[in-house]
């Protein structure tokens, strides 16, 4: 193993992206970044003197880090920048152990969320949603397009990727008849986008929507795991519950909003105008690729089942994060806030499986020939996402995965 780390080409990983995570590669859980195939060891780093904050780098997680806030980040990334740049020899001059081969790591939960929070803010996702669960009404409740509709969800749930998604049971009424109770039958994913937050606010103080960029550092893929039949009954009138929170899965790399800046675009036109503490100046939305992808255990190479983009989000992270705190709620680093199921108007562009087979109704055949209205045991779900222009880094979100168990 080198200390020597190369500028990589063409990977998801470049020096402009420097995503957060923490890994282990036998030596108990360690703060790191990723760059190219490798991740870099900040607490060797730290130890050697070369990194300021070493004291929050040195940590199990990032929520120190987290709080420490925007110049502090900027600075840490400044310097790192500096450190990896081909020709800076100081990591091998102080003759330390920094980098290992991803290949070689465990990676874990990066951030220990106190909260988490899922939004609904996908236009075209509600719409469905809307149309598939009350096809007599209008699909877009009338609050929709006023606020950034969400839901809590449960912290103590969310998963890094790769930790195997086990079935949940709960209660379902099928058709007219009465309640059962067992393991779901409409095992379902939700392709998403969240931000994990900096320095929280006061309770009692409502962060200003054009103050957003001090308390939001980055952003990871999320897969909201829905059991669909348990929804469907529990729903209403209080919204999602056990349908939800028996599993989230995030991505191991936290791509901070500084490295997305070249990628930041205007949010779509809304209308009507939202209210002024709904109001942001500058630009919002992310320019963000983002797929789905779905393997049985016969396949090799999972089949992509949907392809869209975060840019057409509806309602941005800085309104998400105005409206959250508009009641004087408290936020804290390291909670993590969700866009909800991200879908495109086109079929192919559908974050989740309800929307693919219309409720079940068009049931897709995957490459080995079986077909699937839901998730089925053995099945292994991939969220992937880039950012990509010419002229610019490509930014890599890295995988974000989980295989269902019985
Ligand atoms: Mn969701």
């Amino acid at each position: 193993m080198s200390s020597w780390v190369p500028v990589p080409e063409g990977s998801g990983f470049p020096l402009e992206n420097l995503p957060y995570g923490v890994f282990d590669a036998g030596i108990g859980r360690r703060i790191g970044v990723a760059i190219g195939e490798h991740v870099v060891d900040l607490y060797a780093l730290a130890d050697a003197g070369l990194v300021p904050h070493g004291e929050a780098l040195q940590d199990v997680d990032l929520n120190g880090f987290l709080g420490l806030g925007r110049d502090v980040w900027h600075e840490v990334r400044v310097r790192l920048i500096d450190l990896l740049t081909e020709g800076n020899t100081a990591i091998r001059d102080a003759g330390i152990e920094a980098l290992y081969p991803q290949s070689a790591v465990t990676m874990h939960l990066p951030f220990v969320p106190g909260d988490y929070v899922d939004f609904y803010s996908s236009m075209e996702h509600a719409v469905n949603l809307g149309k598939l669960f009350r096809p007599d009404s209008e699909p877009l409740l009338p609050n929709w397009r006023h606020l950034p509709i969400g839901y809590h969800g449960r912290s103590s749930t969310v998963v890094v990727s790769g930790t195997p998604v086990r079935r949940p049971r709960g209660q379902v009424r099928p058709g007219d008849g009465p309640p059962e109770e067992g393991p779901t039958q409409a095992l379902d994913i939700e392709l998403e986008v969240g931000f994990v937050t900096g320095p929280g606010n006061e309770l009692g103080v409502p962060i200003d929507v054009d103050d957003a960029g001090d308390h939001i550092f980055g952003l990871v893929l999320v897969n909201d795991w829905s059991a669909r039949d348990i929804q469907r009954w529990e729903y209403q009138p209080l919204g999602p519950f056990l349908g939800k929170s028996f599993v989230t899965t995030v991505s191991p790399w936290v791509v901070p909003l500084e490295a997305l800046t070249g990628y930041l675009i205007p949010g779509p036109t809304q209308d009507p105008e939202p209210l002024s503490y709904l109001r942001a100046e500058g630009d919002w939305g992310v320019d963000l690729q983002l797929e789905a992808a779905l393997a049985s255990p016969a396949m090799d190479e999972p089949d992509v089942i949907a392809r869209t983009s975060y840019g057409g989000m509806y309602w941005t992270m800085a309104q998400q994060l105005a409206h959250i705190t508009s009641n004087g709620t408290a936020i804290r680093p390291g909670d993590l806030y969700a866009s909800g199921t991200i879908s495109g108007a086109e079929p192919g562009s559908y974050g989740s499986l309800i929307e693919i087979t219309w409720g079940g109704r068009d049931p897709i055949t995957l490459s080995d020939g079986s077909q699937r209205r839901y998730l089925e045991d053995g099945d292994t779900v991939v969220l992937r996402g880039w950012c990509h222009r010419p002229g610019l880094p490509r930014i890599g979100f890295g995988e974000c995965l989980g295989t269902i168990v019985p």
